[in-house]
C-alpha cells in the first residue's frame, strides 16, 4: 500500500464528522473529506453551511461532543438580541459560531469561492485534512411535506424532523458544477470511502452534483461504504423513516441498493449479519465490523479496519 495511503472521505455532517475524525487519527493516512453544501441556508443575513461546520469544528476539536455539532462551551447572546429585535431564532447559532457565518458571508460577498473559504477555515482552525467542497454553486435540499414544501433545516430543526417526506428535491443542482479539488480526489484517491451517513440528503446531494458520481465510477479506487444503519435503524436522525417513506427498504439492503455500482463493499454491523446476502445480491460485498462509533477510540479503530481491508482486499 501507498505511504501516506490517500483516503477520500464522502460526508455529511455528524456521521461523516465522526469517521473523518477515525481516519485522521490514523499515522499514514492523507484524509481529504468532500462535504455537504445542500443544507447551507441564510440566516439573518449570514449564509449558514451546517455539515461543512460539523466536519471543520470535529476535525479541530472544538465540537460540542454531547451535542455531535456546534462549538463547544458556547453562548447564545448574540441570539438572544436577534430574539429582542424580533427576529424568529428557531436556528441554534451560538456566539462563536457566529463569528464563522459573520467572516463567511463577507467573503462570500466579495466573491471568493465557498470552497477557498472553506479551506481558509479550516486551516484557521488548525484542521489537518482538506475539506472540500463538491461544488462551489447554490444547491438547497428541499423537502415535500403534506403541508408543501420546505428547506432542509426548517424540517430538520425547526420541525423536527416531524413531518412525513414526501419528495426530495436539491434546488439548483442541474447547473452546478463540481470543483476540481473535489474531481482531483475522487480520481487521484488510493481509497475512497463513503461516510455512515444519510444517504438522501448527506451523501445523495454531493452524488448529484453533475460529474461526481461519474467521477466516482471512473475512479480506480476501491470504494468503500460504511452504513448508518444497524438493524433497521438510524444511530440518530431521520435516515430510516426518510428510506421507509419514499419507498425504499429503511435497512443495509436499502442501502446496497442506494450504492450500487459505486461502492465495492459495504460495511455493516454484526446485527446485521445475517443480511451479507441481501447486500451481495446488490453487486457489493457485506464485510461485518463494530460499525458504531461512540467515542474516538471507536473512530480510530473503525476507520482502521477500513484501511486493513483496503489493504487485503488489494493484496488478494
Ligand atoms: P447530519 O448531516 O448531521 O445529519 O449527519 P450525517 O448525514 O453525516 O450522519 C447521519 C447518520 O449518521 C445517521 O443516519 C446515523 O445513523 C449515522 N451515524 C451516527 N453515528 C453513527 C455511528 O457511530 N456509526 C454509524 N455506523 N452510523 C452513525
Ligand atoms: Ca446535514
Amino acid at each position: 500500500m501507498n505511504i501516506p495511503l490517500k483516503v477520500t472521505l464522502i460526508a455529511g455532517g455528524v456521521g461523516g464528522a465522526k469517521m473523518a475524525e477515525g481516519f485522521a487519527a490514523l499515522d499514514g493516512v492523507r484524509l481529504s473529506v468532500i462535504g455537504n453544501v445542500a443544507d447551507d441556508e441564510e440566516f439573518h443575513g449570514l449564509w449558514v453551511s451546517p455539515d461543512i461546520d460539523t466536519l471543520t469544528y470535529s476535525l479541530a476539536g472544538l465540537i460540542d461532543r454531547k451535542q455531535g455539532w456546534g462549538v463547544a462551551d458556547e453562548g447564545h447572546r448574540a441570539l438572544d438580541v436577534l430574539r429582542r429585535l424580533g427576529q424568529n431564532c428557531w436556528m441554534s447559532l451560538g456566539d462563536r459560531d457566529f463569528g464563522l457565518h459573520i467572516w463567511r458571508t463577507m467573503r462570500r460577498a466579495r466573491g471568493d469561492r465557498p470552497s477557498t473559504i472553506a479551506a481558509d477555515a479550516a486551516r484557521a482552525f488548525g484542521v489537518v485534512p482538506q475539506i472540500l467542497l463538491p461544488t462551489d454553486d447554490r444547491v438547497q435540499t428541499r423537502i415535500r411535506t403534506d403541508a408543501g414544501w420546505i428547506t432542509f433545516q426548517q424540517y430538520f430543526v425547526q420541525q423536527r424532523c416531524e413531518p412525513e417526506v414526501r419528495e426530495i428535491l436539491f434546488d439548483g443542482i442541474e447547473a452546478a458544477r463540481p470543483t476540481p479539488e473535489a474531481l482531483e480526489a475522487i480520481s487521484d484517491a488510493d481509497l475512497i470511502v463513503i461516510a455512515p451517513s444519510n444517504p438522501l440528503v448527506s451523501i445523495g446531494p454531493i452524488l448529484a452534483v453533475p460529474g461526481i458520481e461519474d467521477a466516482l465510477r471512473a475512479a480506480p479506487a476501491l470504494c468503500i461504504a460504511v452504513s448508518p444503519l444497524i438493524a433497521g435503524k438510524v444511530v440518530k436522525g431521520p435516515a430510516d423513516r426518510m428510506m421507509a417513506a419514499l419507498g425504499m427498504r429503511a435497512d443495509v439492503e436499502g442501502i446496497a441498493e442506494r450504492y450500487r455500482g459505486l461502492a465495492d463493499l459495504l460495511v455493516i454491523d454484526h446485527a446485521d449479519e445475517a443480511m451479507s446476502k441481501q447486500v451481495g445480491a446488490h453487486g457489493l460485498k457485506a464485510i461485518v465490523r463494530d460499525i458504531l462509533m461512540p467515542d474516538q477510540a471507536n473512530k480510530a479503530r473503525l476507520a482502521g479496519d477500513i484501511v486493513q481491508l483496503a489493504g487485503s482486499w488489494r493484496a488478494a
